[in-house]
């Protein structure tokens, strides 16, 4: 896995260094107690203090004034990793609190770096039980005190929860972006309704449908008349104002269940759920007319007029293609008898191929 915008290093960074201080705060009280018992001399005991209390502070600093963060918590992560080890030969690796040590440990290496970062922690760790046995000697103290056990219990009920929490906010903060890309991907940014792919994925969805249940939908196409007259004559920012007016005009015109979409430049498509031709027509009409009205205080000889081409399903379409096709049809159609109209493709068009006009 590679991480290398700063971005992502630096909110890793911050999401580690509550648990850190947690996690250190409570290692400490589990080696004091450990320690207590053992001659261990001055530097081990400032050492404790400093990687218990400083240590999360100068980690989280390192990595946030780094121009790596992601890679100098790594580093960080190999360190935590060093100073268990060291921890565990020091206490004489008295069970409860090396393991718990050593476990909390490697369960942030899971989480934080996955399989890699695991085998490194353990290869650290071994680095450090054996600078600790090297710096102090080998021994071993298997015997843990009423004290120790109590001292440990904080580290081995509050970290995992603390580790728990934070995975829990990184997994919302992954599905709201998740929410957020899916968002992305089926809309148009210039109008916000949805864009050519997804349409046409929701048009076979629905040819599907109306296969099965002989239900009753109609799409429309929508073309705007000699739109590259208007972007020529007020220039394309213009144009851009037009079809996000026309897209906001389209939005309020349909219901809940209608999916509007922008098919590509100044076309746009609509799937009407549950409705007949009639009722269809009367929707593409009122829209027609709203455009009709659209004045722009700015430019004020600026008109707008639709073209529009309807088709209801039927048994005999093939598949979401023929049917897009006759609703292509119906608006060639509209242009060909004068624009500014709602149509269906006539009878003798139907099953025919034709190129639009120049
Ligand atoms: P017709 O009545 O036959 O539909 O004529 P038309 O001029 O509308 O048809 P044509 O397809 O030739 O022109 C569509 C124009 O839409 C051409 C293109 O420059 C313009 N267009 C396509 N996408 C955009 C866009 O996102 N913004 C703007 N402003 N114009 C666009
Ligand atoms: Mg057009």
């Amino acid at each position: 896995m590679t991480h290398t915008s700063n971005g992502k290093g630096l909110s890793f960074a911050k999401r580690i260094y509550l648990p850190r201080i947690l996690g250190k705060a409570m290692g400490l009280l589990a080696v004091t107690a450990a320690l207590l018992p053992l001659a261990s001399p001055n530097w081990v005991w400032a050492l404790m203090l400093i990687n218990g209390l400083l240590w999360p502070h100068l980690a989280y600093r390192w990595a946030t004034h780094s121009s790596q963060p992601y890679h100098a918590e790594q580093r960080n992560l190999v360190v935590d990793s060093v100073m268990a080890g060291f921890w565990a030969a020091a206490v004489h690796f008295n069970p409860l609190p090396s393991l718990t040590i050593l476990s909390m440990v490697t369960m942030n290496n899971v989480a934080a770096g996955g399989r890699s970062l695991v085998q490194r922690g353990l290869l650290a760790q071994l680095g450090g039980v054996a600078l600790g046995m090297g710096l102090l000697g080998p021994h071993v103290q298997l015997h843990a005190t009423d004290l120790q056990v109590y001292a440990s219990l904080p580290m081995l009920t509050l970290y995992p929860m603390a580790l728990g929490w934070v995975s829990f906010q990184l997994a919302t903060h992954l599905a709201e972006h998740k929410r957020r890309l899916s968002d992305l991907s089926r809309t148009d940014s210039l109008t916000g309704l949805f864009n050519h792919g997804y349409w046409k994925d929701r048009l076979s969805r629905k040819f599907l449908l109306c296969q099965d249940r002989r239900g009753a939908a109609v799409i429309a196409l929508i073309d705007i008349d000699h739109f590259k007259a208007i972007n020529d004559t007020y220039g394309h920012v213009v144009g851009d104002r037009v079809l996000r007016h026309l897209s906001k005009e389209l939005k309020q015109s349909l219901r809940e269940t209608d999916l509007a979409g922008r098919y590509g430049g100044d076309e746009f498509c609509v799937i009407f759920a549950q409705t007949t031709q009639e009722q269809a027509c009367l929707a593409m009409e009122r829209l027609r007319e709203r455009a009709a009205n659209y004045s722009n205080p700015h430019f004020p000889a600026l008109r707008i007029s639709l073209s529009i081409g309807l088709s209801a399903f039927r048994d005999d379409f093939c598949g979401p293609e023929q049917w897009l096709e006759d609703a292509d049809r119906a608006l060639y159609h509209a242009k060909r008898q004068g624009r500014d109209r709602v149509d269906v493709a006539p009878a003798a068009l139907t099953g025919l191929r034709l190129a639009w006009p120049e």
